[in-house]
């Protein structure tokens, strides 16, 4: 009998093709010396530093060796899911300390979204590679001072962009790359999901910053971005709210527009309201690319032009990033573009939508 792990190489194996191939080589799969692996200490134990811990049991050049958490009554839990040594867990008050711990290389900041800006300045002046995650920051200006603190401090810093490392979204970028698709001509990206518990810190603005913009819309900012290959020169937003004494704070459902300097538009929309709701579709002037799913933890599925897409989904989003990421740092390997300009780029397009809305759909010019 064929036991799953043999079942999931068999189908990987028939559905990988050439660009797959080229996509698991630059995430380097070859089984290195433990030395040669990035070792990371994650920063704020919830519910998606558990997804990256455990999507990293299958990275072959990223490890997890540390951890940060405000709850001590992690540790043990996380010394035992994951395998941590206990005195690689800290708190926030001694986060410093993790500076002279050999064992950690990088730290990776799953914190609410207004916490990004503090903790990948404080890991930088540390000497640690930081990988933070989407938002990558609640404003421009935290933004830039993030870029320049790891410059200053000379570590890489990279925002939690897995789709960027996503067979099905390579493949995208790919097609659009080598001119597969023609000139782009449309992109249609939406991504959102009904909120729960009105209590959440995603549903208060000092901790998050914005809301399903920030949280979500994010991934069709920057899915427009890399199916256009282009940066946009104008937005036009607006905002609707059928519950505004839950998203007192924070923005429930935007929709929004997008001219870039090809002419292509993107007409997008995110969502704290209702579910089903997530879909990228980019028509060229020679072909089409549609993702549906196109932003969650997969499988993502799609079509083309050519017919029904077929690649690797035996891995988790992060086990990919992970790795990818690893290979960069290490190796010198392609970063597949999910840097801390990345994470500028898109926060300078949340903050221009933010304008357009409080002033009533006005297209906003951007430089
Ligand atoms: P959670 O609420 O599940 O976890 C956040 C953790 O941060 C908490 O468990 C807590 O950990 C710590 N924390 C420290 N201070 C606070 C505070 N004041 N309020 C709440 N938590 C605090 O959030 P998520 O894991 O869902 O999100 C974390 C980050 O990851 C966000 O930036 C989010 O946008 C991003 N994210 C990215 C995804 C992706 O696919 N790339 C998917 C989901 C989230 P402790 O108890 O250890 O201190």
């Amino acid at each position: 009998m064929k036991s799953r792990r043999d079942f999931l190489r068999q189908v990987s194996a028939s559905t990988l093709t050439l660009a797959s191939v080229a996509v698991a080589a630059e995430a380097a799969t070859n089984s290195p010396p433990a030395s040669k692996q990035l070792r990371v200490a994650l920063v704020g134990l919830g519910s998606y530093a558990e997804r990256v811990a455990t999507a990293m049991k299958s990275c072959t050049l990223a490890k997890l060796t540390g951890a940060v958490t405000g709850t001590p009554a992690k540790a043990d839990k996380w010394a035992k899911d994951f395998g941590l040594n206990k005195a690689n867990i800290y708190s926030y008050q001694n986060f410093e300390d993790l500076k002279n711990n050999p064992d950690i290389d990088a730290v990776y900041i799953t914190l609410p979204n207004s916490m990004h800006h503090e903790y990948v300045l404080r890991a930088a002046k540390m000497g640690k590679h930081v990988i933070c995650e989407k938002p990558m920051s609640v404003s421009v200006k935290q933004a830039q001072e993030m870029i320049a603190a790891c410059k200053a401090a000379g570590v890489k810093l990279y925002v939690g962009y897995r789709m960027h490392f996503e067979p099905y979204t390579r493949e995208l970028i790919r097609m659009r790359q080598t001119g597969e698709l023609g000139k782009i001509m449309h992109v249609n990206a939406y991504f959102g999901f009904k909120s729960g518990d009105p209590n959440q810190w995603r549903l208060k603005k000092a901790l998050a910053g914005g809301g399903a913009l920030m949280d979500v819309g994010i991934y069709c900012i920057n899915a427009a971005r890399y199916a256009t290959g282009e940066e946009p020169v104008w937005i036009s937003a607006e905002e609707s709210k059928t519950d505004p004494v839950k998203f007192k704070e924070v923005d429930e459902t935007i929709t929004w527009q997008m001219g870039f300097p090809s002419g292509a538009i993107a007409a997008c929309a995110t969502t704290y309201n209702f579910n089903n709701f997530e879909r990228l579709y980019v028509v060229g002037e020679k072909g089409f690319v549609e993702l549906s799913p196109a932003y969650g933890y997969g499988p993502i599925k799609g079509r083309t032009h050519k017919g029904e897409m077929s690649w690797d989904t035996s891995k988790m989003h992060q086990t990919w990033q992970m790795d990818g990421m690893a290979n960069a740092i290490l190796n010198g390997g392609p970063d597949f573009n999910a840097t801390g300009e990345e994470g500028l780029r898109d926060m300078k397009i949340i903050e221009a939508i933010y304008q357009s809305i409080a002033a009533n759909g006005k297209k906003i010019k951007l430089v």
